[in-house]
């Protein structure tokens, strides 16, 4: 399998003459043309590359993809059967050919065994395997057993032929809310248990559809993966942090903070850095992202402090409250050349550089105005 940086190049035609009148399901033409496109664009590619997607899904080519469940609260699944504007649960569901889910198998027992072990021999080597939940290790797995067998023992036979493997989730990526201290049972992601393999990760709790819908479609129509980061984060998608997209920012520069749930600063939308928000240090693209396409369907945009959800080092590990340090705490127009180095700042030192700058430059304009600030200002720090 290749993994690509740059997408090669895909077939020119137009996405209005591949895309079906009626979209694949009953699902609008239109609607099924929009999941294209924005899954393409979500990936970097280009709307020709919508067009390839469209018509391999209109010829029938859909990815066999097997949906294992584990330690998890099935909130990624839920997520992905919720959302609307369309309703991507359903084109997703057309897209992929989905052969196993133990949530929505209308199989039990030894009727959904067999439909695994179907999947699995019709498809070997060209399956997409999706983790859902983190893995028990400790007393050899028995924490998390189906049919008898071990978590351990299923996501090992089920990845050894699969063509793609990923990892949806926070659990399933190194561990998520059932690894959090204690952690009593040993749980760990599918990267730490499939050693050596290549896992996909998409952290998120949940993890974000079209996260997962990029990914797959790329491998279904492209047959490559997209690259990935050091904890094997698609970067198209966790390449950059909440903070640097974040709608609050010019708050952030400018020294306008939150103090408190609900005061005065809370309601006008101030930057939330001060209640605990993970942005600055957290790796996703929530905030240009929303969820079930509803905009400002995240918790920044609902007016909570992130939470850190997609970073192993923060989720469920660090307070919910307790501020984290900041990389680049500048306004852009004031960052440095792209080669300079730049250390890490405290987070007093980030509120006391974030409040200087943006005193600076509110200065300079209430100088240019020729007014003087309100000092009654809620949540302003100056
Ligand atoms: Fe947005 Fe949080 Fe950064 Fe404030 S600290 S700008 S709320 S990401």
């Amino acid at each position: 399998m290749r993994v690509s940086s740059a997408p090669p190049p895909v077939a020119s035609a137009s996405l209005p003459e591949v895309a079906p009148a009626d979209g694949p399901g009953g699902v609008n033409r239109r609607d099924f043309v929009r999941v294209c496109l924005t899954a393409a664009a979500a990936i970097g590619l280009s709307a020709s590359a919508a067009a390839a997607i469209a018509e391999a899904v209109t010829r029938g080519v859909k990815p066999s993809v097997i949906w294992l469940h584990f330690q998890e609260c099935t909130g990624c699944t839920e997520l992905l059967l919720r959302t609307s504007h369309p309703d991507v649960g359903s084109l997703i569901l057309d897209l992929i050919s989905l052969d196993y889910h133990e949530t929505l198998l209308a199989a039990a027992g030894h009727q959904a065994d067999a439909a695994l072990e179907k999947a699995m021999a019709d498809n070997k080597g060209k399956y997409v395997c999706i983790i859902e939940g983190a893995i028990p290790t400790k007393e050899n797995g028995i924490y998390c057993m189906i049919g008898g067998r071990t978590a351990i023992d299923i996501v090992n036979e089920v990845a050894a032929d699969a063509g793609a493997i990923i990892a949806i989730g926070s659990c399933a990526s190194w561990g998520g809310v059932p690894s959090a201290d204690p952690n009593p049972t040993g749980a760990t992601g599918a990267p730490m248990v499939l050693k050596g393999k290549t896992v996909v990760t998409i952290p998120g709790c949940p993890a974000n559809p079209y996260n997962l819908l990029g990914t797959v479609l790329q491998y279904a129509t492209l047959k490559t993966l997209p690259e990935l980061d050091d904890k094997g984060r698609p970067k198209w998608a966790y390449g950059r942090t909440i903070h640097e997209h974040c709608p609050r920012r010019a708050h952030f520069d400018a020294g306008r903070f939150a103090q408190q749930f609900g005061d005065e600063g809370h309601r006008q939308g101030y930057c939330l850095y001060k209640l605990g928000c993970k942005g600055p240090a957290t790796h996703a693209n929530c905030s240009t992202n929303h969820f079930g396409e509803v905009p400002d369907a995240w918790p920044i945009g609902l007016g909570h402090p992130c939470f850190g959800c997609t970073e192993q080092k923060l989720g469920f590990r660090v307070p919910l409250h307790d501020t984290v340090d900041i990389e680049r705490p500048t306004p852009p127009d004031t960052y440095p050349g792209v080669g300079t180095p730049q250390g890490n700042v405290g987070a007093v030192a980030t509120g006391v550089v974030g409040a200087v700058v943006g005193a600076a430059l509110t200065a300079g304009y209430l100088a240019s105005k020729k007014v003087s600030p309100d000092a009654t200002e809620p949540g302003n720090d100056r």
